[in-house]
């Protein structure tokens, strides 16, 4: 018998987006069968499904839920937009509840045209307007700071000093998700990095890679090694900063989501070991 190899994933997740084709029943199954233990759930996955059972069926399966994907979108151009964005994340909040997820990512939101400092007023309106609801069922809030190639209707939050900024402004219930993809270029990430620790708001920590070239804006993340981005490094930013929780893989790729998931499963657990 050839010897067993050294394989440690008790901190790996997946985020189900990751392998989009799998609807939740399949992630589940597969992600337990490969020894995955535990799972980042984008709302998609839960449409005309029992919430509750949902999440009972993940954690029977041995995975633990991380966190619910994805709220925000707060900023909107009149004021019954806005109170729908803040509706809507409270239906999220319920959702996340419901499953059993103990935080929620936020995309912020932006809206083309509209002064990214009105976006971000917006955004820190929505979130103090949604938060008392958060603090009663418990469910946390993850900022998300995303690459500025979305500033113009994903995000405007884009830089993670931005997100700490916001984050700092309200307590323990709001911190920050650092995802590797949006922040890598930043010659600041490391002292802000640094400073949510320091602030208790280092809540996750998102994996991929940059590709060179990359061919779409959206669908063309890659998997760990095949890009730039320093993912050694910043991992041991992030754990001097004291994060020890789950290294979660979210990757968007129309080429990846074309293979073979089984076989896509496997890449990603061998460059998780490899790479991350
Ligand atoms: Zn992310």
């Amino acid at each position: 018998m050839p010897a067993t190899p050294l394989t440690d994933f008790s901190r790996l997740c997946l985020h189900t987006i990751t392998t989009k084709p799998w609807s939740l029943d399949h992630a589940c199954k597969e992600y337990a069968r490969a020894g995955v233990k535990s799972i980042s759930v984008w709302r998609d996955t839960l449409v005309g499904r029992d919430v509750a059972a949902s999440g009972k069926q993940l954690r029977d399966a041995g995975l633990s839920i991380v966190s619910l994907v994805r709220g925000g979108f707060f900023p909107a151009a009149d004021e019954i937009g806005r109170q729908k964005a803040i509706d809507e994340n409270r239906r999220c909040i319920d959702e996340a509840a419901a499953l059993g997820a103990p935080m929620i990512v936020l995309v912020c939101g932006a809206v083309a045209g509209q002064p990214l400092a009105e976006s971000r007023r917006q955004i820190a309106a929505g979130l103090a307007a949604v938060l008392p609801h958060a603090k009663a069922t418990g469910v946390k809030l993850a900022i998300e700071p995303l690459h500025p190639m979305y500033a113009d209707t994903r995000s405007a939050i884009n830089t993670l000093k931005q997100a700490n900024d916001l984050a700092a402004q309200f307590d323990s219930s709001v911190g920050v998700a650092v995802d590797v993809y949006h922040l890598w270029w930043d010659d600041q990430l490391q002292a802000e990095i640094a400073r949510c620790g320091k602030l208790g708001k280092l809540f996750a920590y998102h994996v991929c890679d940059w590709r060179s070239p990359t061919v779409d804006m959206l669908n063309d993340r890659g998997l760990m090694g095949e890009g730039v981005i320093p993912l050694r490094e910043i991992r041991g930013w992030v754990e001097a900063a004291g994060f020890t929780g789950f290294i979660e893989v979210e990757i968007f790729s129309h080429r990846l989501w074309q293979t073979d998931q089984v076989e896509f499963l496997r890449q990603i657990q061998a460059a998780y070991l490899r790479h991350t």
